[in-house]
This record gives structure tokens, C-alpha cells and sequence, in this order.
């Protein structure tokens, strides 16, 4: 066998692989099933069902409302210390969860703009890309509607994303604000957020990153990189489930100088003094609005150990390798059928999912759901396999390959 048809066969792969023990771990890996949504949606684990019915016995059931001084009123910034920890690069008190991502982007945004504003530097632009994900499009739409300023658009690639380059054109004295994504939902781009949020800085603007496609699957050092602001989902590869509260990180510094515009009384000084007017609280908890979600954080709770266990390294070097294998094996099935990549080759600039194009892709989709062989589809023509380490194996991703390249070659005919 040459050593490109080598790829066709998984399992020494799977063999080799010291995370592979993990996949029993997670509801439904003993299925047939191919899973390549991991970054939409990720698989529950196996305790987490058990652990949700001991809540609602225990903790829900027998504390009732004590619950809140116990444990629960703090959850979100005890479980957002813990996540800062073991994913973020983020020292305690400065990581917190809560509401949705679109949510907590708004809230930030507008506390950045408010923030320049009241600075006086007449900065009237917030940046960002034409191919981020949408809900941050459309959220910098309504706050640039609400507070005058105006959006600035970096034209990129779908293939991949924002350069230093590109973002060096465009930001200036003129900028308040720059918004963008640490991993491209489309193209998978890891985006080199040290040397952005330094062009940022250099510019006298403020940063928020967008951590949704990368928390848990790449490692982030936010402290480190001296990022201002983020964002990101718990429910794609953090494993949280549909709905599972966001998490938002400010950077300690700029605390006291921000102000978030939904003024709740979770985010109150004293939420129970009841007080007349709103003081927001001191430290992360101003970022907080109403009453969290708690049930929707056990998953979450479950899934941020695992990643402890694991190590959050080891699980980036178990992402890449897979990403690896996705690509040989589709350059070796699917690129006779007219397949592209429109992802980074460079394993260094290329998250943890892979899309791949041709024109059928959508008709494709529709097949390989019936068949229980789960990608999703994105314009135009992209099929995503999204590759979640700790659940997915080698001899899944080419059992998914054999029958994309099946479900084309009977579309084609
Ligand atoms: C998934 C995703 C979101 C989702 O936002 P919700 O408020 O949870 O619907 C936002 N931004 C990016 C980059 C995403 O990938």
C-alpha cells in the first residue's frame, strides 16, 4: 500500500491514540452513527444524565430555595473561574456565565462603545469581517444603530480569515471597537489573536474576541495575549447542551470602567438590598444581568472537568491530528469526485473543523442525514465535518468520508 492510501485505514490511528478511551464516555459512541456536529452541538456525557436526576432530587428537590446561599447564586462565577482556568488562560474573577453569546456580545459591545465615548477621543468605528458569524453582525449593526457610530468592513477570503495585514488597514485613531472571531465558523481560519489584539492596542481601540468555535478545542491564553473582551458558546464543544448558558471574560483592568447596559438586579452592588436604584456590582458580576441558569451549567460543570483530565494540549494535539486525517482521506476519496478544501492546509491556522466544497454539498447533506452520518452544510457548497477530540475517533471520520463520497457519486449520476 502506498503510504497515501495508508490514511484509508484508521485504526492504527485509533490505536495510537492515548485520548481514545475518552469516547465511551459520551452518550451514543457505541453507535454506528458519525457524528461530525461536535462543533454545533456536542454529544452529551454518559453522567450527565444521572447527575442532572440527582439535582433535582437533591439539590432542587431537597435544598429548595436555599439552594441560592449554598451554591447556586455563586455558580456563575465559581464555574466561570473554573472554565477560565482550565480553557481561557484567565485568572479567577474575570470569567463569568450566563445569558447567550448573542446576549453577552451585546452587552459588551456596548459597554466598549459607551466606554470610548466617555473617553473623548471622537472614535466613531467599530471593525469587524464580512464572513464573522452573524449574530455578531448583526449585533454591531444595532449598536452602531443605537449609538451612531459607524461599521468598518474587512473583506476576507471564505476559504480563511483575518490577516495582521488586514486588519492593519483598516483600524486607526477612528476606532472604538474591533470585533472578531477566534476561529472561523465557515473555514475553520484560527485567527493569531496575540498579534491582532496588538494592532488593536497599537490603535488605541478595545478588542472582543468571539471564543465560540474555539473554547475547548484551542487552547486560549487571554491574560496572556492582553485580550480586553470575549465571548463564547457552551454548547459546542464544551459539551454544555442546546441552550447551555454563554461565558464572557473582561480583562480585571477595565472592570470598573465598564458599565453593560442591561442593569439587572444579579448585577446590582447588593441584589438583595432592593434598593431604589441600580449601582452595578464590583468586579465580574456587573456583567451579570437576571437569574442564571443553573440547570442549563451541570453539563457544562461535567464537561470542564473532562477537559481538565484530558488536558486542554492534549486534546488541541488529538484536534489537529484529525483535522490531518480528514483532509488526507478526503484528498484521497473526495478530491477525485472535483472535492475542494476550503479550509487552511496549514494545521496551525485551521481550528477544529473542516469544510469541504462542491457544488452538490447541500443535496449531499440532506442524504447523509438519512443515512445517520451528521455534518451540517454552510453556503456556499460546504460541507462542515466538525471533529470533537474527545468523542470522535479516526475510523469515524472515515466511515463519514466513505459516505459522502457514496451519497456524490450517486447525486452525480
Ligand atoms: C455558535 C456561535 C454563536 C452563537 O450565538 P448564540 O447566541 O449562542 O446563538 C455566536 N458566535 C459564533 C462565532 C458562533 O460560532
Amino acid at each position: 500500500m502506498s503510504s497515501a492510501g495508508a490514511a484509508l485505514d484508521p485504526a492504527p490511528r485509533d490505536a495510537a491514540d492515548p485520548l481514545a478511551a475518552y469516547r465511551d464516555r459520551f452518550v451514543g459512541a457505541e453507535t454506528p452513527l458519525v457524528y461530525f456536529d461536535g462543533n454545533s452541538l456536542g454529544r452529551p456525557l454518559k453522567v450527565t444524565g444521572p447527575r442532572i436526576a440527582e439535582f433535582v432530587e437533591r439539590e432542587w428537590g431537597g435544598r429548595l430555595i436555599r439552594g441560592w446561599d449554598e451554591r447556586w447564586f455563586d455558580l456563575p462565577r465559581t464555574l466561570g473561574d473554573r472554565l477560565g482556568e482550565v480553557c481561557l488562560g484567565a485568572a479567577p474573577g474575570q470569567v463569568a456565565i450566563g445569558d447567550s453569546t448573542t446576549v453577552l456580545l451585546y452587552k459588551l459591545m456596548r459597554a466598549a462603545v459607551e466606554a470610548q465615548e466617555q473617553a473623548g477621543a471622537g472614535r466613531t468605528e467599530i471593525v469587524l469581517d464580512r464572513d464573522q458569524f452573524p449574530t455578531d453582525r448583526y449585533v454591531a449593526g444595532g449598536v452602531a444603530r443605537e449609538t451612531g457610530l459607524t461599521l468598518r468592513w474587512i473583506e476576507v477570503d471564505t476559504s480563511a480569515g483575518v490577516t495582521a495585514e488586514q486588519l492593519a488597514e483598516v483600524v486607526g485613531p477612528q476606532t472604538a471597537l474591533v470585533v472578531l472571531n477566534h476561529v472561523a465558523y465557515r473555514s475553520a481560519w484560527l485567527a493569531d489573536v496575540p498579534a491582532l489584539t496588538r494592532i488593536v492596542h497599537d490603535a488605541g481601540a478595545l478588542v472582543l474576541w468571539d471564543l465560540c468555535h474555539s473554547a475547548a478545542v484551542v487552547p486560549v491564553e487571554l491574560d496572556a495575549w492582553e485580550v480586553d473582551l470575549a465571548v463564547g458558546c457552551t454548547y459546542k464543544y464544551l459539551n454544555g447542551g442546546p441552550g447551555s448558558p454563554a461565558f464572557l471574560y473582561v480583562a480585571e483592568r477595565l472592570q470598573t470602567g465598564l458599565t453593560q447596559p442591561i442593569q439587572g438586579w444579579m448585577g446590582a452592588d447588593d441584589p438583595f438590598l432592593m434598593g431604589p436604584s441600580y449601582i452595578p456590582a464590583t468586579g465580574i458580576r456587573r456583567f451579570l444581568s437576571g437569574t442564571p441558569s443553573i440547570v442549563g451549567m451541570l453539563a457544562l460543570e461535567d464537561m470542564v472537568d473532562l477537559v481538565a483530565e484530558a488536558g486542554l494540549d492534549a486534546v488541541r494535539r488529538k484536534s489537529v491530528a484529525l483535522t490531518e486525517h480528514a483532509v488526507e482521506v478526503s484528498g484521497e476519496l473526495l478530491a477525485p469526485l472535483g472535492v475542494v478544501l476550503a479550509s487552511p492546509l496549514d494545521p496551525e491556522r485551521r481550528g477544529g473543523h473542516v469544510t469541504l466544497n462542491h457544488p452538490l454539498m447541500r443535496e449531499a447533506t440532506a442524504a447523509l442525514w438519512e443515512r445517520d452520518v451528521i455534518p451540517d452544510y454552510r453556503d456556499p457548497h460546504g460541507l462542515r465535518i466538525g471533529l470533537s477530540p474527545l468523542s470522535t475517533s479516526y475510523a469515524e471520520v472515515t466511515a463519514g468520508l466513505e459516505s459522502v463520497r457514496e451519497v456524490l457519486a450517486e447525486l452525480a449520476s
